[in-house]
């Protein structure tokens, strides 16, 4: 780990451009690690380090990987068009990173949500031949059938598509509730393949991303974690 100036460290973070990082310092915003810094060519080695600005305190990380609870009724798009966006449920510096969305979830799917500002790992978790395990559960119009449940597993075929696409798993867990598991992450791809057996979305949680689940995290809320995580 290599020493770096703390202006270059909060721009690194997303917390303004270097000449505003280094206004902020010398106005006497920035405390590191409870100590007041004023010289913005100070250098720290920045594994494990904490600053506050403001009171606010933040972390050095090298990249951010955010899992979010996903309410419904927000976007996943920095252009949202009827509802707000998922990126205003998070701390904006944040954003100036360039976290962005792993996949997207329709604005009425709740779940898990991934984001980063990692573009090589989010290439690869969303990059077809990965084969990301997703699991979704999903409530129906109409009462589930075990052939709905043979049909999802043998292949549906969806319009636009050249090849059936298969649930990895499916199971009924009450007459209106299905647990499945898609490897996919294709446009409206649970809503498509449950209209494909004649069935209906009424409404749909992301309870897993790979590893990756929700855990107690309430809706809306927020927390870093580990890389390892997505490994
Ligand atoms: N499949 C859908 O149809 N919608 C989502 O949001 C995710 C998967």
């Amino acid at each position: 780990m290599k020493p770096l100036s703390l202006s270059k460290i909060l721009q690194s973070q997303g917390l303004g451009s270097r000449k505003q990082c280094e206004q902020m310092i010398r106005h006497s915003l920035v405390c590191v690690n409870g100590a007041l810094v004023t010289n913005p060519n100070q250098t720290f080695m920045v594994d494990g380090l904490s600053w506050t600005i403001e009171d606010e305190l933040f972390t050095y990380h090298e990249k951010l990987y955010v899992l979010l609870h996903k309410p419904a009724g927000y976007e996943c798009s920095h252009q949202p068009i009827h509802h707000p966006s998922v990126y205003s449920l998070l701390p904006a510096h944040f954003i100036a990173r360039g976290v962005q969305c792993v996949g997207r979830l329709d604005q009425d799917t709740t779940g898990v949500l991934l984001l980063t500002d990692d573009g090589v790992l989010n290439h690869a978790l969303t990059h077809p031949k990965k084969h990301v395990t997703k699991t979704y559960i999903v409530t129906v119009k109409h009462p589930l059938t075990e052939d709905n449940v043979q049909s999802l597993l043998a292949g549906v075929l969806l319009h636009d598509e050249n090849e059936p696409i298969a649930a990895i798993e499916a199971e009924i867990i009450s007459p209106l509730e299905l647990r499945l598991v898609i490897a996919e992450g294709k446009y409206h791809q649970v809503k498509r393949m449950v209209a494909a057996v004649g069935n209906r979305v009424e409404a749909l949680h992301r309870a897993s991303f790979g590893q990756v689940t929700l855990s107690d995290l309430a809706p809306s809320g927020w927390t870093l974690i580990d890389k390892q995580q997505l490994a």
